[in-house]
């Protein structure tokens, strides 16, 4: 389809030539975020009334898809942040203002979009989050952390949890945030193990006062929004991790049908190519349940359970593929200029970001009523 086309044409063009560069120096140009917005590539599916371009999951699914081509998953991450996770609670839930003040100009990519829910000690348990937001006349008072914030070192606004109410989940709100509020502060940038170029920071709240407005929703709503717009994350998860275990799967097979040992590629040893064999077959079947989930999705039918499915076997899955395919490599899987090796070390993130396998077989186990 033309719109798959023209996103690999620009990741293959604007992306995929600095995957190293990017991740050597922990950053990538703000500017890609203004690319990829002028492309409509942000907008996809959000309401052509606030500058997106009203199309199905199905176009995010091919943008998800392509992006992995840029060998580089730090920047699809921002990116998928900036388009599917900080933002689409805000054309569901946000006022016309909210709409107009952060999502438009996030899906231009003129304002770097955040989203702001772990916290030091609560990161699974979205519930024990400790951040607060008292309300004082017309403003909310907002005090406390977060954590592991993709985009945050230059997040322009956070989406941002906080306590409204008493302990639990039902004290919870959700915000627009904007990050240039007296006593917000970017207290460190972390330091990584993969996804290099995107930057993931802690962040810091001291008495930071923002409109009463700014509230995303109703007050202590927040943790059942939070819980809808976690659906969209771990889908693109899952449809990114079978993109990425293809490109590594071919990859693979290129480099082994090149390089030779024992007078032979690689690839005529029976071990190598059953083992691919096998890892295609898993991905054939992680395809199959992603779509499923994604159809789930888009056609609004209950799709909690297959996406959490999706994400737990693909995220899963991605180890595996990801060690035998580096594996093949030899040596070359130990340089950090072979895609396989970088993708090797980002796929680790996919059993615990945007909740972990162990959550996920939590909330299957509830909904299959174990
Ligand atoms: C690179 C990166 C980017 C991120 N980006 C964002 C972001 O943009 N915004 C954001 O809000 N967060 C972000 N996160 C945070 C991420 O979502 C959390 O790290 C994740 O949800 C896990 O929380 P935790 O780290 O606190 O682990 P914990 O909750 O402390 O869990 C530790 C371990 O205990 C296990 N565990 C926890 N509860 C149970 C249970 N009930 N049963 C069995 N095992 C359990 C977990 O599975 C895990 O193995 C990011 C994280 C990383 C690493």
């Amino acid at each position: 389809m033309a719109f798959r086309r023209s996103v690999r044409q620009w990741v293959e063009r604007e992306l995929t030539p600095h995957a190293v560069e990017w991740d050597r120096s922990g950053s990538f140009p703000r500017e890609i975020f203004r690319q990829a917005g002028e492309l409509g590539f942000l907008g996809t599916n959000h309401d052509p009334a606030y500058g997106g371009s009203g199309l199905d999951y199905w176009y995010v699914t091919a943008f998800t898809e392509e992006l992995t081509r840029s060998r580089n998953a730090g920047v699809n991450m921002a990116l998928l942040v900036q388009s599917q996770m900080a933002t689409p609670i805000i054309g569901a839930i946000g006022t016309d203002e909210q709409k107009r003040s952060f999502l438009e100009p996030a899906l231009r990519g003129e304002r770097i979009a955040a989203l702001g829910i772990s916290e030091p000690s609560a990161g699974s348990d979205v519930a024990a989050m400790k951040t607060t937001a008292r309300r004082q006349g017309d403003e909310f008072v907002v005090n406390g952390s977060k954590m592991w914030i993709t985009n945050g070192t230059r997040a322009d606004f956070v989406t941002l949890g906080a306590r409204t109410g008493g302990e639990g989940h039902g004290g919870v709100s959700l915000f627009t945030f904007p990050t240039d509020v007296k006593g917000f502060s970017v207290s460190k940038k972390l330091d990584k193990v993969g996804n290099l170029s995107s930057d993931t920071a802690i962040l810091y709240f001291e008495d930071c006062r923002i409109p009463a407005r700014y509230l995303l929703g109703e007050e202590n709503e927040g943790f059942y929004h939070i819980m809808t717009n976690f659906q969209g994350e771990r889908l693109t998860a899952a449809i990114g991790a079978v993109a990425g275990m293809e490109l590594m799967v071919a990859d693979a097979i290129d480099f082994g049908r090149q390089r030779e040992a024992f007078g032979r590629p690689i690839l005529k040893f029976q071990v190598w190519r059953h083992k691919l064999v096998e890892h295609l077959t898993a991905i054939e079947a992680a395809r199959r349940l992603t779509y499923h989930a994604v159809d789930l999705f888009e056609r609004r039918e209950d799709p909690v359970k297959e996406i959490s499915m999706a994400k737990l076997f693909a995220g899963d899955l991605i180890q595996k593929v990801a060690y035998d395919c580096q594996q093949l490599y030899g040596g070359m899987g130990y340089i950090d200029e072979t895609p396989i090796a970088r993708a090797w070390r980002d796929a680790r993130l996919l059993t615990i970001g945007g909740g972990t396998s162990e959550i996920m077989k939590e909330i299957i186990s509830k909904l299959v009523g174990l």
